[in-house]
């Protein structure tokens, strides 16, 4: 088989050294054996001619692909396949950007085109749309898309900026969806629904095709761009944050999506846990209370932006000042208040204008060996709701001997909760011990009727049998799909618990 991909591609683009080239479809926090998910090879299509023919020689020979774009999926497991001996399927040559419409404000990519690609290719060009990326800027503007990622401007919820999508099935059959299944049409990244049935959204958190060119509206520079930071001083304070925030975000008077962030995800951005603490288990008070005052953070810190002609962002900006003064020892900075080394501040600056960055990496410094892994679940945007999740997640944390890292992430109508678990990954007890948590967390999440919006190739079926209502209609309704558009299993087998036929009694 191999050598059949080789001749599709080249032997330069088919990767099968275990030492030295597999490690890097692996993924490096894993809280398993590595071995679970060590692929057997990689194959880099550079188009979909070849892409096709790929798809070819892995329903010959009946073999599991794995498919990546920019292959940076870490705390959701990174290139690493679901299952050991898989084939990766790396789209990163894939990378052109075949269009900037400033008129229309969009652009087309293609899988491989990072969110720092696309950011430079605009500067060169002197384009005036910005891009939303999600923190780390060597992400991938189409696979985050797939995977349901966020950014943090007022275009942050990049599912519903994605207009228009030409996807391989696995007979290797292109489709265009939407407008674009109308020959000649000018409206293909315009409008997003074409005719009959919408079904971009198949193929995101999927396994039926191989999205091979998204369309992405993107966001025209506005006239000004103020953010603003608000600290908060007590724990309990996020209750009254979260209800503040509520009627804010619902009347669009914070446009962006609207982050809550804990101190800890702060102070582990600009220090390490060893600079204030030595001891063992979480963080005590006392200590916390000396980092919140040496860097200059709340117990909570909300970040917002203020987007639009001066007047505009004045006269907003009176609302939300009221809005959050309501909630006593509130603190409000705006960026001369802050200083410019404040990592926290100038690396959230930039990405509430769209600015690619890789700042946020440095939490895994918070512990030596540092790696993580992502608990996220969503939860209506109350006080009540925010308050039950994190008392959920930081007790089970802090009793499994863990720092409680998070923020929450406010989007048109929902709460995204990200815990950020952190551990050591050369220290096999504690991912033996942060690997039961993580279970523990999905299962009383699922108890609270809490389910996450993504996660690890570890927990996928796990987190898929949370989804069960009515004899998991869900779930079989995608194993039916599943089985008709791709009847081989070659696409990602076990991706978000969909499993083909003749795997469905393997899972793991
Ligand atoms: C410190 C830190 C901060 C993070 N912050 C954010 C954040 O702010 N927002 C956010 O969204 N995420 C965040 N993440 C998670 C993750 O890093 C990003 O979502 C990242 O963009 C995903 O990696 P990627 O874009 O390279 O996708 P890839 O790794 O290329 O792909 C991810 C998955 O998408 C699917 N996929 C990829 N390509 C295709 C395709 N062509 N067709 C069909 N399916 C495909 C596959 O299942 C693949 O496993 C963070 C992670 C870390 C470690």
């Amino acid at each position: 088989m191999l050598a059949d991909l080789k001749k599709v591609v080249g032997r330069e683009f088919v990767f099968t050294d275990p030492q030295w080239e597999l490690p890097a479809y692996n993924d490096a926090y894993l809280t398993t054996p590595a071995e679970l998910h060590q692929p057997s090879a990689a194959v880099a299509p550079a188009n979909v001619e070849e892409l096709q023919r790929v798809l070819e020689v892995a329903r010959h020979y009946k073999a599991p692909l794995w498919t990546i774009s920019t292959g940076k999926n870490f705390a959701y497991g990174g290139p690493a396949p679901r299952k050991a001996g898989y084939i990766v399927l790396d789209l990163k040559r894939m990378n052109r950007i075949l269009e900037v419409n400033e008129k229309h404000g969009y652009a087309v990519v293609e899988p491989g085109v990072s969110y720092m690609d696309l950011y430079r290719h605009l500067q060169k060009i002197g384009s005036k749309l910005w891009v939303d990326c999600a923190a780390p800027g060597w992400g991938g503007v189409l696979p985050n898309m797939t995977e349901h990622g966020v950014g943090y401007t007022p275009y942050g919820d990049h599912v519903t900026m994605q207009c228009g999508m030409e996807v391989m099935l696995a007979d290797g059959t292109l489709v265009q969806t939407g407008m674009g299944a109308l020959p000649g049409s000018q409206t293909n990244h315009l409008y997003k629904y074409g005719l009959g049935p919408s079904v971009d959204g198949l193929f995101t958190q999927s396994n039926f095709g191989v999205v091979t060119k998204i369309g992405m509206w993107l966001m025209p520079e506005p006239p000004g761009y103020r953010p603003y930071m608000v600290t908060f001083e007590k724990e309990s304070d996020l209750h009254a944050i979260t209800e503040v925030l509520r009627p804010l975000k619902v009347n669009m008077l914070i446009p962006a999506v609207a982050m809550t962030v804990e101190m800890l995800w702060e102070a582990a951005v600009q220090v390490t846990r060893r600079d204030y603490y030595t001891g063992k288990g979480p963080i005590p008070e006392s200590v916390r209370k000396k980092m919140r005052s040496d860097l200059k953070i709340g117990a909570w810190n909300f970040y917002g932006a203020l987007y639009g002609p001066p007047p505009m962002m004045d006269n907003t900006w009176e609302v939300i000042h009221d809005a959050f003064a309501s909630i006593p020892g509130a603190k409000f900075y705006f960026d001369e208040d802050r200083a410019k080394d404040d990592v926290a501040w100038q690396y959230r600056k930039k990405l509430g204008a769209g600015i690619p960055n890789m700042t946020e990496y440095n939490v895994m410094n918070w512990i030596p060996n540092g790696a993580h892994m992502d608990f996220s679940p969503i939860s209506p945007v109350t006080g009540a709701d925010a308050t039950k999740q994190y008392e959920l997640i930081r007790d089970r944390c802090n009793k499994a001997g863990f720092d409680y890292c998070g923020e929450f992430a406010v989007g048109w109508r929902d709460m995204h909760h990200i815990f950020c678990l952190t551990f050591d990954r050369n220290d096999a007890k504690q991912k033996a011990r942060a690997n039961k948590l993580f279970g523990e967390l999905v299962d009383a999440a699922a108890a609270a009727g809490y389910g996450e919006y993504r996660t690890h190739v570890d927990f996928m079926d796990r987190i898929a049998g949370t989804y069960n209502w009515n004899d998991s209609a869900l779930l079989r309704m995608h194993e039916k799909v599943k089985d008709v558009v791709d009847p081989s299993g070659i696409l990602s087998p076990g991706k978000m618990g969909i499993w083909p036929k003749s795997m469905r009694k393997g899972k793991a």
